[in-house]
């Protein structure tokens, strides 16, 4: 998947260059800002476009232009086809895995296969909005980067997905890199850090491995779960979290869930993370998102009425990248159609935007969830069969619905196919021990963490 996507892009870069000429249009070109290549197969280049508009435009208008630079580019023939979807704004540099090949900052530490990750120029505490949600995260960071191992460490920062962690973690990078210059920054994710710990075994050069690692003045390593219960690269962490602790250097860590709900093998390292302090963030209240959009349009330099933020930022509740998304989505309407952002254009953009993230969490979502992990249908999930697998499985779902949603009893025992409540109790007794078993903690903490982020 990753591959191909790399592939689509390189493909994609050079069919946009092939273009030029012939895409002078004014309508070409801004329906080609609003594709995004998705993959790239045999006999065929899949595209995806953030906008109706430009669909159809691209489908009608520019397929044939298309499909001909494609030729020209991979030396044969090869179908397009465009795909309505989120273009969303991870176009841009910095997260996760993604290593560029440039940066912008100068030159990059680390040797062939450890490169370091540039920091988003974008994250940065100025263009990062305060609301209820994030203040003490944000207060942490601010600390962090203005005194790195004095205030708080390690500091650990967890919330669901698109609240911003990233966008926090960055800020202390270029906070720091302003303020003490002579201090190294490095920013890593968890899936990097796995991906260099498994090439460093297997080109066996941990040398470079550990003289990267070790020498590091602020260390800012994003979405630790993605690290967790993968026994080498674990140690490897817990061996660089403790020599540069142990040598007064800062740790920043961000995760989607706290602590106590990381799947470790070491339980140490759980412990650790809790000698400094703890930040959650939460999903911005009505007016934070609004003033996130206020942001975000007068970066863009577009006039938007206070109507159509109000609009939007009513549609979009639990995810900020979702947020922007669907104002990105409405300010590239706008300018594909010619007209001005208006609420009724707002309207008819948003309508269909994605508000999976609003759904409200119900009994039926939680269902959903657990019988599709366990591989059942919901029916035969409250189904009243005592079939072992089935039973527990249902067990869980009614925790669940008790611990995350905070149903009643008979609330709970009505929606699993009228049992009575204290069927319900009982589950949810069982589940409670059974939880001291590792696995059950771990399945039902990952369950629940999916139900908030809604994923
Ligand atoms: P996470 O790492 O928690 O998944 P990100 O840091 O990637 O989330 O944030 C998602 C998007 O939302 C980014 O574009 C980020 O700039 C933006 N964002 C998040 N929180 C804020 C905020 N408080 N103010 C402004 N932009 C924000
Ligand atoms: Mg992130």
């Amino acid at each position: 998947m990753k591959e191909s996507r790399s592939s689509a892009q390189e493909v994609w870069q050079q069919v946009l260059a092939a273009l030029d000429k012939k895409a002078a249009r004014p309508s070409f070109q801004s329906s080609l800002k609003q594709v995004k290549p998705k993959a790239l197969s045999d006999d065929r280049l899949e595209l995806i476009v953030a906008t109706e508009f430009a669909r159809d435009w691209l489908e009608k208008r520019g397929r044939k232009a298309i499909e001909t630079a494609l030729a020209q580019v991979l030396d044969g023939p090869l179908k397009v086809t465009f795909e309505l979807g989120q273009i969303g704004l991870d176009l841009e540099a910095g997260e996760g895995s993604r290593r560029r090949r440039s940066d912008r900052r100068g030159p990059r530490h680390g040797p062939e296969g450890l490169e370091s990750t540039p920091l988003n120029p974008r994250y940065t505490f100025e263009n990062f909005v305060v609301g209820k949600s994030n203040q003490f995260a944000q207060a942490a960071a601010l600390a962090v980067s203005r005194k790195p191992a004095k205030a708080y460490n390690p500091l650990f920062i967890f919330g669901g997905v698109g609240l911003g962690k990233t966008h926090l973690m960055q800020a202390i990078g270029h906070g720091v890199a302003r303020e003490h210059p002579d201090l190294r920054v490095e920013y890593v994710s968890g899936d990097t850090f796995t991906y260099h710990v498994v090439s460093s075994i297997r080109e066996d050069r941990f040398g470079s491995f550990r003289r990267k690692y070790h020498d590091v003045d602020v260390w800012l390593v994003d979405d630790i779960q993605f690290i967790a219960a993968k026994e080498r690269t674990e140690a490897e962490f817990f061996q660089v979290f403790n020599t540069l602790y142990e040598t007064g250097r800062q740790v920043v860590i961000a995760s989607d869930r706290p602590p106590k709900e990381l799947q470790v093998m070491d339980d140490r390292l759980r412990s650790r993370f809790e000698w400094g302090l703890t930040a959650d963030i939460k999903p911005p209240d009505l007016e934070t998102r609004i003033a996130i959009l206020a942001r975000r349009a007068e970066a863009e330099n577009v006039e938007v009425p206070e109507e159509v933020l109000h609009f939007t930022a009513r549609r979009v509740k639990s995810n900020i990248r979702v947020l922007e998304g669907a104002l990105i989505t409405l300010l590239a309407a706008a300018s594909l159609t010619d007209t001005p952002v208006t609420l009724s254009l707002a309207a008819e953009q948003l309508r269909d935007h994605s508000l999976d993230a609003e759904q409200p969490l119900s009994i039926g979502r939680i269902q959903h969830l657990v019988a599709d992990h366990f591989n059942f249908t919901v029916p035969e999930l409250t189904a009243r069969t005592r079939q072992r697998d089935v039973v527990h499985a249902r067990q869980i779902a009614m925790y669940l619905c008790r611990d995350v949603l905070k149903a009643s009893y008979p609330s709970i025992a009505r929606a699993f196919g009228g049992k009575d409540h204290s069927t319900v109790i009982h589950a949810c007794a069982k589940i409670k021990r059974e939880m001291a078993d590792s696995s059950v903690r771990a399945l039902v903490s990952e369950l629940g963490v999916r139900l908030r982020m809604d994923v």
